[in-house]
């Protein structure tokens, strides 16, 4: 009853309680299918039985002067990932265009690093999203680092929609998990974007060993920045990272996490992304059941997803509808 109650809430779009987010988190047993049941509820309300996905592309990679605990790419970290300088435009827009042939609505071009070096790198991602947005139908979306208003507003210029700067984690663990910059700093980074008109792709990366009251106020510092799009990673652990023999979470409980979220969030768009084939295991697709209304489609940055056609497949098999759009 307690469950239908909060999720009463979040159908109305009213926000819900830090103390109901925890017993929503903490719930335990049989009760955890009513909790997917109002997750589910709640992502069919806003979003009925439409589902988005969308496609990354490493376009540098490695050589990270930062230091975040759980990434292949920190140069503190012996991973042995493959490094590489900024790809070039037409590479780019070759993988934009497979992409967009695979059935995503969006192509994120990710670089490794702070943030990008404000001449060189950043004139050629500029041509590489006017590429995108003349030679393709699909959304240029990005994920930079931290950026100044005026970079930002450069990137506007070009085309770019949509920026992705993950927080990670709860700002009171994340010096837990990055010691070379702060959780401000990444903040900041949002707000900058969004004062120049960019939507906000920003999320968390969970099984770092974070406590559950850090899932909830990251997922509640999301919801007072009005981001757009909320991705949720899991940690895939990698082999020289200090989270190297972490153990993935279970799969009830990443599901678990993914409800809350969408009681928390109810009307914006829920993406899984990295880890889910380590986590989820069996259960990847549940995460629809479990709220999520959107997710990543073939590889990651440094380690790889699942077949695409299996992906698409799931989504048929739900008699869910893949928004192209
Ligand atoms: S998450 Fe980004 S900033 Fe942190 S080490 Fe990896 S590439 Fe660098």
């Amino acid at each position: 009853m307690k469950i239908k109650n909060i999720a009463d809430q979040s159908l109305q779009n009213q926000s819900i309680s830090r103390d109901d987010a925890l017993f929503l988190m903490r719930i335990n047993g049989d009760e955890v299918y009513d909790l997917f049941y109002w997750a589910n509820q709640i992502r069919l309300k806003y979003f009925g039985h439409h589902v988005k996905a969308c496609s990354i592309v490493s376009a540098k990679q490695g050589r990270c002067t930062e230091d975040c605990s759980f990434c292949s790419q920190s140069s503190r970290y012996h991973t042995g990932i493959e490094e590489f300088p900024l790809i070039d435009t037409n590479r780019i827009l070759d993988i934009a265009k497979c992409a967009e042939q695979t059935g995503a609505n969006s192509i994120g071009i990710v670089t490794s690093g702070y943030s990008i070096s404000k001449s060189a790198d950043l004139d050629k991602i500029c041509r590489a999203i006017k590429a995108v947005v003349t030679g393709s139908c699909i959304h240029p979306h990005g994920s930079f680092g931290i950026l100044t208003k005026e970079m930002a507003l450069s990137l506007v210029k070009c085309g770019l929609k949509r920026l992705n700067h993950n927080l990670e984690t709860s700002e009171r663990f994340f010096p837990n998990i990055c010691s070379t910059h702060t959780f401000r700093d990444r903040v900041n980074t949002i707000c900058v974007a969004k004062e120049v008109g960019l939507e906000i792709c920003s999320g968390a990366i969970f099984g770092i060993g974070e406590a559950v009251e850090d899932r909830i106020d990251l997922a509640f510092t999301l919801k007072n920045l009005d981001v757009d799009v909320v991705p949720l990673n899991f940690l895939h652990p990698v082999s020289g990272t200090p989270l190297e023999s972490s153990i993935p979470l279970p799969p009830m409980e990443a599901l678990k996490i993914i409800s809350v979220f969408r009681f928390i969030l109810p009307d914006k768009e829920i993406k899984i992304a990295g880890g889910r084939e380590k986590n989820l295991r069996d259960l990847q697709s549940w995460m629809f059941y479990a709220g999520a209304n959107s997710t990543m489609i073939g590889n990651y940055l440094t380690t790889t997803g699942r077949k695409i056609e299996d992906d698409l497949e799931m989504i048929k098999d739900l008699h869910l509808e893949l928004q192209t759009s």
